[in-house]
Parts: C-alpha cells; sequence; structure tokens
C-alpha cells in the first residue's frame, strides 16, 4: 500500500489565509486552518488537526506573513509525521492573465509573471505571492505549484471574453473577460459527470458557483464557454459585498457628479455593496434568511435580488450550450441555501424546471444530489473541494518531474 501523502494547500484571500493538508489520492484533510480578518484590528488563526483543535489571537493589523510564519515555525514542526509527508506545497492563485491554462510548478518566471498580473487582481495575486515566498524559504526542499483561477475559462471564444471597448485596450492592455472560480468548475463538473456516469465530454453544464464571491460557468465538454466573472472578479452575480454587473456610467456618474474618489469607488463596489449594500445588514445568507423570516424588508430585497440575477444569468448560458444535461449549485450559499435554491429555479419555470422541495430540503451540510422533480431538467447540489482539485495538480506536476 502506498504511504499516506500530504500537500500543502495554501488558498490567500483578500483578508483570510486557508490552509490545508490534503490527502491527493482521497481528498482526506488531515490539518485544515483558516487565518481571519487579516490586517483588522482582531485577526486570528483556528485550525483543525485530526481531533485536535486551536485557536489564536494574532496581534492587531497583522496579516499573512503573521499567519504563514505561525504555520511554518509553529503548528507544522508540532506535527512531525503530518509535515513528513509532505510531497508539495500547492497555491490557489486567482488571475494568471492570458499565461497560464494550467497549472505550473513554480520558478522564478512563474513568479515574475503572476506579479506582472497582480494588477488584474490587486486584492488577491499579492497574498498568494507572500504564500508562495514564505513556503519557498520554508519548505526549499518542496516543488511548489499554483493553481490559477482563471486558467479553467482561457478556452472562451473571443466573442465570449471580449468587451465592446476599443479593441486596442485587448491588444495593448489585455483588457478582457477571464473569469474566476476555476478550481471548483473543474470539480463540479467532474463530481457532475461521475454522478450521471457519462463521460465529461459529452456533458454540456451550467455551474453556479455561490459562496461570498459568487458565479456562474457555462461548461461544454468540460471546457468552459463563458462565465460571469471578468477582468477582476467583480463582474456578473450579486455577491455577498460586491456589486456584480453595473451600468459603467453609475461610476462616472458617482465620479463626476457626487465626488467619489477612486479608492471610495473601489471600497463601494468591493465591500460596501451586494447582499450587505441592499439590505443594510449583512453579506451573510444565513443572517439574511434569518432576518427575511422575520420580516427584516432589506434582507429579504437582497436574497430577491440574488436569485433573479442568477436565474437570468443560467437561462442566458442556454444560449452557448444549447443543451443543458445538468444544471449545478455549489458554494456555501448553493450547498446550503434551499431557499436560495427554490427561488432561482421559480424563476426557471418557463425553461422547465420544477422543484422537489423534499429533496431540496435534504441537500445541505455536505449531501450531494438532485433537486428536481421527475420530468423537469436536472439540477444537482455537488458540495465543491477546491482543495482537492489544488493537490491532486499539485502531485502530478510533482510526479511527472520523477
Ligand atoms: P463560502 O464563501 O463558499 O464559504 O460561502 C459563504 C456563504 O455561504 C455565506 O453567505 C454563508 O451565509 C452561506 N451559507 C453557509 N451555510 C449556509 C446555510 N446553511 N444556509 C444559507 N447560507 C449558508
Amino acid at each position: 500500500m502506498q504511504a499516506a501523502r500530504g500537500v500543502l494547500v495554501l488558498n490567500a484571500g483578500s483578508s483570510s489565509l486557508k490552509f490545508a493538508v490534503v490527502d491527493p489520492d482521497t481528498g482526506a484533510q488531515r490539518l485544515s486552518g483558516i487565518g481571519e480578518s487579516l490586517g483588522d484590528s482582531d485577526p486570528r488563526v483556528s485550525w483543525r488537526c485530526d481531533d485536535e483543535t486551536g485557536h489564536l489571537a494574532l496581534d492587531p493589523g497583522a496579516a499573512h506573513a503573521a499567519v504563514l510564519d505561525y504555520l511554518v515555525g509553529e503548528l507544522l514542526p508540532a506535527q512531525p509525521a503530518l509535515r513528513a509527508q509532505l510531497i508539495a506545497v500547492g497555491h490557489r492563485i486567482v488571475h494568471g492573465g492570458e499565461h497560464f491554462a494550467q497549472s505550473v510548478l513554480i520558478d522564478g518566471d512563474v513568479i515574475a509573471t503572476i506579479e506582472d498580473c497582480a494588477a488584474l487582481a490587486p486584492l488577491h495575486n499579492p497574498p498568494g505571492l507572500l504564500g508562495i515566498r514564505a513556503a519557498r524559504r520554508a519548505f526549499a526542499q518542496l516543488d511548489q505549484v499554483a493553481v490559477f483561477d482563471t486558467a479553467f475559462h482561457q478556452s472562451l471564444p473571443p466573442h465570449a471574453y471580449l468587451y465592446a471597448l476599443p479593441y486596442r485596450l485587448y491588444r495593448e492592455h489585455r483588457i478582457r473577460r477571464y473569469g474566476m472560480h476555476g478550481s471548483s468548475y473543474r470539480f463540479v463538473s467532474e463530481r457532475a459527470a461521475a454522478l450521471l456516469q457519462r463521460p465529461l465530454s459529452a456533458l454540456n453544464i451550467i455551474a453556479t458557483h455561490l459562496g461570498n464571491g459568487a458565479s456562474v460557468a457555462a461548461i461544454k465538454s468540460g471546457t468552459s464557454a463563458d462565465t460571469s466573472m471578468g477582468l477582476t472578479p467583480l463582474e456578473g452575480l450579486v455577491m455577498g459585498t460586491r456589486c456584480g454587473d453595473l451600468d459603467a456610467g453609475v461610476l462616472i456618474h458617482l465620479a463626476e457628479s457626487l465626488g467619489y474618489a477612486v479608492a471610495e469607488i473601489r471600497a463601494l463596489l468591493n465591500r460596501d455593496s451586494g447582499l450587505l449594500g441592499i439590505s443594510g445588514l449583512s453579506n451573510d445568507c444565513r443572517e439574511l434568511e434569518r432576518a427575511a423570516g422575520n420580516g427584516h424588508r432589506g434582507a429579504r430585497l437582497a436574497l430577491e435580488i440574488f436569485c433573479y440575477r442568477l436565474a437570468k444569468y443560467i437561462a442566458a448560458y442556454t444560449v452557448p450550450l444549447q443543451r443543458v444535461d445538468a444544471l449545478v449549485f455549489t458554494g456555501g450559499i448553493g450547498e446550503n441555501s434551499t431557499w436560495v435554491r427554490a427561488q432561482t429555479l421559480e424563476w426557471l419555470r418557463g425553461l422547465g424546471y420544477r422543484l422537489d422541495s423534499a429533496r431540496n430540503r435534504q441537500m445541505r451540510a455536505g449531501a450531494e444530489g438532485a433537486i428536481t422533480a421527475a420530468g423537469s431538467p436536472l439540477a444537482l447540489v455537488i458540495p465543491t473541494n477546491e482543495e482537492w482539485v489544488i493537490a491532486r495538480d499539485a502531485a502530478r506536476l510533482v510526479a511527472a518531474q520523477e
């Protein structure tokens, strides 16, 4: 029997850093943890390793580097058996521009290219680079692999990825739509093929990744044909704190008529909008559902706009796919919110979707399966596992070198 192997997976968000040691063969996580509220007044780390758990308050203002110091300086050295299993470090990198259509082993050139792409994802690529540098220092003998959110969507055709802007902006500055959540889409589309017992190459899937960030993808024969996020993760669906699609004229109006500075517009669109901005209450779907149930009008309106926009995108993606074999819900909201799924399918009655309410109620907390009634086009809930995709890619690239 092969000895257990582990890949250290690092997933750096703008104010969080998730880490895990993932078995690339089974997806099992012996260690998992998260550093949250990084850069804020009360940053903290929590983790679980087998049956042990730990929580640590970091110094006010501490950010990604402090979490990495703790991980490589204290947590992993205290688990020598786990440390000894490590065969690689896998990094989730949000933006690879047009440079990466696949995961790659990290070297100096790759780092320089990720740096170049940082202008396209200023909140995400820099912490990803911090993670790469810290891991290279701490694990000099281990290969490092970059897995890009954008890579999966490099198959988009020009009519899907170009904005109707002067073409020179694309030619000279690579301003185009890139898409995100690629690892999640790879995982759920492969899982959908397994559940349907059909080859992925024969399937057309509309997948919705609904977490704090949210997007939709039209996946044709296992490749992305269209997706809702664009140059940055701002475009598309209503999200926890991001506005999604917006008339670009609003930005001009904010700047010209209301005197907003660029930094204020950035904060408004990324941090203060979406479910939080509409409801005036929270970006958390659970809290909004509770409040809407208690009559909070803003919470109800936020959830309604979220579902309506989502349903419109799903309907639009019948255009590139023509035939849709499965609609997939994933991400924290997609996997758990019976209300959001029911409301979204209600909007899609015109396309024939009919919910099976009992099945819909069963699909939560990691459950996987169909939520539609007999005779309806198929909608599935599939819990995603981006960490496993990253670990698998890292193990494959390391093995290919040997
Ligand atoms: P993620 O970014 O994938 O972790 O997803 C976070 C989102 O999932 C938040 O809006 C949560 O409120 C939402 N979520 C998690 N569990 C539930 C649940 N049981 N019901 C509704 N929303 C949930």
